[in-house]
């Protein structure tokens, strides 16, 4: 069998972290460790894979921004625009890997499988579960049915799209899951598995690419604001006052926006700030809402999360797109 040429990108997060002991899975630091020890212990992998590796960052992903997005971004359409790689393989933290990922499904340009991992538990923990994953995401990146999906985030035996996967739980290894829609398929031991499609037009059916940024140039603002019980348009001015040029209103339920919210958010239009209605719940559509919401220009989110809808309003935004109907038709869309 011939050997495919994989890339592994890294940018730090838990796989390449270190606790104390073989006993600590939480408040541990990012330290020095190396992807390279981790692929150490791989096993077969250099009998299927001629690989090359380079290191976009080396973060907790909880200080993940948007200007490592687009080296990051920049970094995987160089390789995938080269005719000798097969695909690309991304160690990232769990925290924003959703964000990431979403954000290389909407900009990249190509159909090679691009995949993307990480660990809950650092590498020298029990039962540490990056050198699987990192097994799994090359299994995965390999297989001809991974070609054309989007970004795929493959952890805990479990490939999600990188469209509807969110992280669940604060700790527990089985943290991702597509809430909406379930996941793409599986991946145990050397069997990839796929029962999914994602439906959504992702990678070469947007609009979007790395061409748009030009060097050293960064996103539009965009905040996100979550509802609560005595919620007020407050923090709606803030946000204007700040330079926001867009607000994702994370609302209660059906995306329900306050009574007191409204003037906020009316106001926030009238200044050119592009606002989406999502929801603090973490399923279901956000559907139909009060007329007096559309109105002022509400965008809803449908089902992409709040925190996805940032990363699409951003790209949008970025792209010049700031009429009403063309983003309520974009987030409709994708
Ligand atoms: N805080 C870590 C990060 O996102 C968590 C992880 O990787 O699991 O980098």
């Amino acid at each position: 069998m011939s050997k495919k040429k994989v890339i592994l990108m890294s940018t730090g997060g838990t796989i390449v972290s270190s606790g104390e002991s073989a006993t600590q899975t939480t408040g541990y630091r990012l330290g020095e460790l190396s992807i390279n020890a981790l692929l150490d212990q791989l096993p077969d992998l250099k009998d299927k894979i001629e690989l090359e590796q380079e290191a976009v960052s080396h973060v907790d992903s909880s200080s993940m921004t948007s200007d490592i997005w687009l080296k990051l971004a920049r970094s995987v359409q160089r390789a995938v625009d080269r005719e000798d790689v097969d695909a690309v393989v991304i160690t990232h933290g769990t925290d924003t890997m959703e964000e990431t990922a979403y954000f290389l499904h909407l900009i990249l340009k190509t159909e090679k499988p691009v995949v993307i991992t990480g660990a809950m538990r650092p590498a020298t923990a029990l039962s540490s579960d990056g050198i699987l994953n990192l097994y799994n995401a090359f299994q995965v990146a390999l297989n001809d049915e991974s070609k054309g999906q989007g970004v795929l985030m493959v952890l805990n035996n479990t490939i999600g799209s990188a469209r509807f996967s969110t992280k669940t739980n604060t700790t527990n290894v089985a943290t991702f899951s597509g809430l909406n829609t379930g996941d793409l398929g599986s991946v145990i031991d050397n069997a990839v598995m796929y029962f999914n499609r994602s439906t959504r037009p992702h990678t070469l059916a947007t609009p979007f690419s790395v061409h748009d940024f030009d060097e050293d140039e960064s996103f539009p603002r965009v905040d996100i604001l979550i509802s609560h019980a005595d919620d007020d348009d407050k923090l709606f001015d803030a946000a204007v006052a700040i330079g926001a040029k867009g607000i994702v209103f994370a609302g209660l339920g059906n995306g329900c926006v306050p009574q007191k919210v409204l003037p906020g958010v009316i106001r926030a239009n009238a200044a050119g700030v592009r606002v989406i209605r999502s929801s603090r719940v973490f399923t279901g559509p956000v559907f139909n809402g009060l007329s007096e919401w559309e109105e002022a220009g509400m965008i809803s989110a449908w089902n992409l999360s709040a925190a996805k809808s940032r990363v699409l309003l951003q790209l949008a935004l970025k792209k010049g797109i700031t009429d009403v109907e063309t983003l309520r038709e974009m987030f409709e869309r994708y």
